[in-house]
């Protein structure tokens, strides 16, 4: 199927959320009631192709005005095709961190090998040229900040001024510890997308939400779903249902998440009954249903490599199908659909 064939699934009185994750990058567009959007990141597939950018599709097809883009931090696996989203629709709120995009780029592209930093050049440059040819869209994200959306409220939960001067005076700042998590309300639907915050953060970013952000109805899990960005309170059992959306990664022999003992899909298994994780490997499509984290791990560590070292197999799906969807109603009940390429996890 085509990414524009989603058009298709949007009911107009509801919140919602596209989460896109073929597997090494991850993209949300978030639709609100009357008929408005708003972007946060962006993925595609190699050459950045306006075709492989798939909130860029979704969006083209649709017709409806966007109405912010959010670039949470300058990973290149959160970047890829957002220069082509902004210059096409020129949304009036385009959000980041300032000290992402002032003319010296070189905190982009630390972090060494895990990321490539060329792939976030041209979103950064695009933000900088609107920012200073536009100004009114110019939104400078700090903790607490709050946008409207159409009816929906969007608030920075991360990062407050002494973290943003903390981390731009070391040698090797990584972009995630400033990444901007988004807490969203409308109506009596409560969402928050965790961009790639590591733990250390998060208490604070919660305490900075307007809300109860522990009790949301939905989590885009953080950072892949990686251990160390797991919030506790974030993700405590609760007992209401939640949808847990996680956009995996990988990349430099590591991947993300990782279905193994005591690793961060156990974790988030031990509180939410289901994991939903936009997108699989070759081997595991072939798993039966119900998928459990055990049969993952078993289907996804073993594959030998030409130095004849077993590494996890790369994520293949197709960007079409890598996508769930969170369709809130007013009083904030969730209904998910995924594409055929995501897989809910079980404990
Ligand atoms: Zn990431
Ligand atoms: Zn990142």
């Amino acid at each position: 199927m085509e990414v524009a064939e989603l058009a298709s699934r949007i009911d107009p009185d509801r919140l919602q959320i596209f989460v896109f994750g073929p597997g090494w990058g991850e993209s949300i567009a978030l639709r609100t009631p009357p008929g408005v959007w708003l972007v946060i990141d962006s993925c595609g597939g190699i050459g950045s192709e306006a075709e492989t950018i798939p909130a860029l599709q979704l969006l083209s097809a649709v017709g409806e005005p966007v109405e912010g883009v959010i670039l949470t931090h300058p990973h290149g696996d959160h970047t890829v095709g957002l220069d082509l989203i902004i210059e096409r629709f020129n949304p009036p709120l385009i959000g980041c961190v300032e000290h992402f995009i002032g003319p010296d780029l070189r905190h982009s592209a630390n972090n060494g090998a895990q990321f490539d930093s060329e792939k976030a050049r041209p979103a950064q440059a695009a933000i900088g040229r609107h920012w200073s040819q536009r100004p009114e869209t110019k939104w400078e994200i700090r903790a607490g900040d709050v946008r409207q959306i159409g009816a929906t409220e969007i608030q920075a939960l991360h990062p407050p001024e002494p973290a943003i001067a903390a981390v731009a005076a070391r040698q090797e700042p990584n972009p995630n510890d400033l990444s901007t998590p988004i807490a969203v309300s409308w109506q009596d639907a409560r969402v928050v997308l965790g961009a790639d915050l590591p733990e250390a953060y998060w208490p604070e970013a919660i305490d900075a939400c307007n809300w109860d952000a522990p009790s949301h109805g939905g989590l885009k899990v953080a950072h892949h779903g990686s251990l160390k960005s797991q919030d506790g309170n974030l993700i405590a059992a609760a007992d209401r249902e939640r949808t847990w959306i996680c956009t995996p990664w990988h990349g430099g022999g590591r991947h993300l998440p990782n279905y193994a003992d005591t690793e961060g899909a156990e974790i988030l298994l031990a509180s939410n009954p289901e994991l939903v994780v936009t997108s699989l490997t070759r081997k595991v499509a072939q798993l039966p249903e119900p998928l459990t984290r055990a049969a993952l791990e078993s289907a996804w560590v073993m594959k030998e490599s030409k130095l004849g070292k077993l590494t996890p197999e790369k994520h293949t799906a197709e960007i079409a199908e890598a996508w769930a969807l969170l369709s809130f109603t007013p009083d904030g009940v969730n209904h998910l659909e995924t594409g055929t390429a995501a897989l809910r996890v079980l404990p």
